[in-house]
């Protein structure tokens, strides 16, 4: 099968050729890294300190003000139907760990979940896409089975104040029983972009919640500045 495809770069609108998806190569060697260590206080971790205890934190591209290209590319993944993307840029900072020496951090990949209601709607999670791809790079197991998003309608009015309570302050994420099988892992809970660090780190704690001393750090694509 031959396809004619006349899609455009989704930052400078250039036409792009079939090998390349969404994003044209220019703009993709354009974007702006950011080029921090795990473990050295990098500004990845420095933001999701306060909203929990983690091993290490690594943040791919930088999301700035100024910046549009990861920007586009985050958008484009999230919100206009590409999944693939995800997947793509998943295999490509995979690849980039496992040459700089990072892939001893964790031995387990687990993505951000969404709620069933907008996994509906969009038809795939892109913090899943994306884990998925890292662990195609990296040969890193990746499970989305570990966390789960409860929907706020139906878990708030089922249960009792208390547990209300506990839902409310775990922003509504729980580590379902599979966390036993993952006890002694290594795990890195994965995202498309760190902002607040306020869902990440309750990811965190919703594992730290039935596994106190567990082993977990942060991967995301990008951080915003
Ligand atoms: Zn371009």
């Amino acid at each position: 099968m031959f396809l004619f495809t006349t899609s455009r770069c989704i930052s400078c609108r250039e036409l792009l050729t079939r090998s390349e998806n969404a994003l044209c190569l220019t703009c993709h060697q354009k974007m702006a890294r950011t080029f921090m260590l795990p473990k050295t206080n990098n500004i990845a971790e420095q933001r999701i300190e306060e909203a929990c205890r983690i091993s290490w934190a690594y943040s791919h591209y930088l999301f700035s003000k100024g910046e549009s290209i990861v920007r586009d590319t985050v958008h484009e993944f999230k919100y206009h139907d590409n999944p693939r993307l995800a997947y793509e840029m998943g295999r490509e900072v995979g690849e980039y760990m496992k040459q700089n020496g990072m892939t001893h951090l964790f031995d387990l990949l687990v993505p951000v979940p969404i709620s069933w209601y907008r996994r509906l709607k969009r038809g795939y999670n892109q913090a899943g896409e994306f884990a998925r791809g890292v662990s195609e790079a990296t040969g890193i197991e990746m499970r989305e089975d570990i966390l789960k998003r409860i929907s706020w309608a139906s878990s708030l009015s089922t249960r009792n104040a208390e547990d209300r309570k506990k839902v409310m302050g775990s922003k509504a994420f729980i580590a379902k029983k599979a966390i036993s099988e993952v006890r002694n892992r290594k795990i890195a809970i994965v995202d498309d972009v760190l902002t607040t660090g306020s869902t990440l780190g309750a990811c965190v704690n919703a594992i730290r919640e039935k596994e106190e001393n567990a082993d977990i750090g942060i991967l995301t694509f990008s951080i915003n500045e």
